[in-house]
C-alpha cells in the first residue's frame, strides 16, 4: 500500500522565543517518523516521507497529492498541533478516501482531544507506533477495520470512538529495522544541532534504549511501568557504522533518556565501537546516579565529547519535589568527575518547580555557575499532557492548557510561590549571568579554531545582546 509519513510544518519561532530563535536554529531528523517508515518499508509498503521542519505544508501537499497514498501518518508534538490540524484539513480535501492517522507525544497523551478537535483524524497511535501502524496498514490493505489492534484509538464508520487499549512495549528492540534514513536524501546534509551543540556535521540521532527507570513529575512516558528497554551494544554499533559509512554522518547524538543505565553495556559499546574502526564524536544523555569516573574516562577514550545531565535545580527540596531521586552532593561529585575526564557538559536547569521561591531560583543560578558546564539551559517547567504535573499542577500553581503554548519557553505553569514575572526574570538573570562571564567567553574563543564553534559564537552574539538590551526577552 502507498503510505506517507510526515511532520507538519513548523519554524524555530514556534518553539523558541523570538529573541533567541536565530541562535537556537538547527535541524534534527525526526527519528520516530523514520522508525515508522522503516517498519512500513520492511512490511513491503511504498513510503513517502517528508519533514515540515524544512518544507511548508503546501510544498508537502504537492508531493503527497501526486503520490496519492491510502494511508497518511503525522507525527505531532504539542506546539505543532495547530499546524497539524491545518495539514489534516488539506489532506482530507486532497485525499478523501485515505486513512489519516496521528501519533507522537501530543496525540499519545491526548487521543480523545485530537479526535474531537480534528474530524479528519481516523486513527491515533497511542503506543509503539512501529507495530501499531504496521498492523493498521495491513488491516486496511485487507479491507478490514481496526478492531482488536492494540495501541490505537480510532473512529469507526458510524462515528463511534473506539479505544483498542494498551500495547505492550517492544522488548526486543534489536528486532526493529534501523530508521529509514535513506528516505532523507539531501536533507542529511542539513542535520545539525543548535550552535555549539556538536563538533562535526552532519549529526544524526540514534536511540539505544527506550524508557526510563525514573518518573520525574514533568516527564512523559507512555509505558505503564518505569522500566528501560535496551538495545544490544552490537546492534547500536551496527547502526552507528551504517550512519557513518552509508550516509556520511560525522557525529552521533544518542537520544536515550539514560545512556549509562547499564555499566557493562557502556563498556561493551565502547569496545565494539573502537573495534569497528569508526572514530567520530558522540554525545549522550545520562543521570548522575549511573556514571562513575572510570566509565567517563572509557567513554572519552572512545570519542564521547559531551554528556547531558538533567540537573534542574540546586536546591535539594526542589529536586525532591520533581522526583529526580538524586542529591545536590552527588551532582557536584559527578560534574567534577566529568570535568576531570575531559568531557564537556550540557546542563539543563528549570524554574517554576511547585513550591519554588524566587530566592531558591537565584540559588539554582549560583549552582549553575559553580558547576561551570560548557553549556547551560534555563527552562520553565512545563506541564505536558500525560505527566503527573499536567494532572496535578492545578493544585500547586496556575496552568496553561493551550497546546500551542506548551513549550519550555512559554511559562505554561507558574507555582503559587512565585509570580509569572519573577519566573521570566529568573530566566533572564540566569542566561545573562551564565553567558556573560569573561572566563566563559575566553573558553569559547579558545575553541574558535573549529568552524562549528566559530559559527556558534557568531550566532550567539545577537542572543547575548538581547539578554542585556531587551528587558522583556523572556516574556511569553
Ligand atoms: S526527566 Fe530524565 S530522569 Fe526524569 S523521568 Fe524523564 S528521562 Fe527519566
Amino acid at each position: 500500500m502507498r503510505c506517507a509519513v510526515l511532520v507538519p510544518e513548523w519554524r524555530t519561532e514556534d518553539v523558541f522565543l523570538a529573541a533567541f530563535a536565530r541562535s537556537m536554529g538547527s535541524y534534527q531528523e525526526p527519528s520516530g517518523v523514520l522508525y515508522i517508515a522503516s517498519s512500513l518499508l520492511a512490511a513491503g509498503h511504498s513510503v513517502l516521507y517528508d519533514d515540515g521542519a524544512l518544507r511548508s505544508n503546501a510544498q508537502m501537499m504537492r508531493k503527497v497529492a501526486s503520490f496519492n497514498p491510502r494511508f497518511v501518518g503525522l507525527s505531532v508534538v504539542a506546539p505543532l498541533w495547530p499546524s497539524a490540524k491545518r495539514l489534516l484539513a488539506d489532506l482530507r480535501r486532497a485525499l478523501p478516501h485515505a486513512t489519516l492517522a496521528v501519533g507522537g507525544p501530543w496525540p499519545m497523551a491526548a487521543a480523545p482531544q485530537c479526535l474531537e478537535e480534528a474530524p479528519e483524524v481516523d486513527v491515533v497511535f497511542t503506543c509503539e507506533g512501529e507495530l501499531a501502524s504496521k498492523d493498521a496498514v495491513a488491516a486496511l490493505e485487507d479491507g478490514e477495520d481496526l478492531t482488536g489492534i492494540p495501541g490505537l484509538v480510532w473512529r469507526a464508520t458510524d462515528g463511534t470512538i473506539v479505544d483498542n487499549g494498551y500495547r505492550e512495549p517492544i522488548h526486543d528492540l534489536d528486532a526493529l529495522p534501523f530508521p529509514a534514513r535513506e528516505l532523507m536524501g539531501r536533507d542529511i546534509q542539513r542535520c545539525t544541532l543548535p550552535p555549539g551543540g556538536y563538533q562535526a556535521a552532519p549529526v544524526t540521532h540514534v536511540i539505544g534504549s527506550r524508557g526510563c527507570t525514573n518518573r520525574c513529575i514533568y516527564c512523559f512516558h507512555y509505558e505503564q511501568e518505569a522500566t528501560i528497554r535496551l538495545r544490544s551494544p552490537e546492534n547500536i554499533v551496527a547502526e552507528v557504522v551504517e550512519c557513518v559509512e552509508r550516509f556520511g554522518f560525522r557525529e552521533v547524538r544518542f537520544l536515550d533518556d539514560n545512556f549509562t543505565v547499564d555499566r557493562d553495556r557502556v563498556f561493551r559499546f565502547c569496545d565494539l565501537l573502537d573495534q569497528s574502526g569508526v572514530r567520530i564524536p558522540w554525545y549522550v544523555s545520562s543521570r548522575v546516579d549511573t556514571v562513575d569516573a572510570e566509565m567517563l574516562r572509557r567513554m572519552k577514550a572512545s570519542g564521547c565529547w559531551a554528556v547531558l545531565y538533567g540537573i534542574e535545580s540546586g536546591v535539594q527540596k526542589n529536586l525532591d519535589t520533581i522526583g529526580k531521586n538524586v542529591t545536590v552532593d552527588r551532582v557536584r561529585q559527578v560534574v567534577a568527575d566529568t570535568h576531570a575526564a575531559g568531557i564537556e557538559m550540557f546542563l539543563p536547569f528549570m524554574f517554576g518547580i511547585p513550591g519554588e521561591t524566587f530566592e531558591e531560583g537565584l540559588e539554582t543560578i549560583d549552582f549553575a555557575l559553580e558547576l561551570d558546564p560548557y553549556y547551560a539551559n534555563f527552562n520553565a517547567i512545563t506541564p505536558f499532557p500525560g505527566t503527573w504535573l499536567w494532572e496535578n499542577g492545578g493544585r500547586m500553581g496556575t496552568m496553561v492548557r493551550d497546546p500551542h503554548r506548551l513549550t519550555f519557553q512559554g511559562v505554561a505553569f507558574t507555582p503559587h510561590t512565585m509570580s509569572k514575572q519573577e519566573l521570566e526574570r529568573l530566566r533572564q538573570i540566569a542566561f545573562r549571568r551564565f553567558y556573560s562571564r569573561p572566563s566563559y567567553a575566553l573558553r569559547w574563543l579558545r575553541g574558535a579554531g573549529n568552524r562549528h564553534v566559530a559559527r556558534a559564537i557568531l550566532r550567539g552574539l545577537p542572543s547575548l545582546a538581547a539578554l542585556w538590551l531587551d528587558r522583556g526577552a523572556f516574556k511569553a
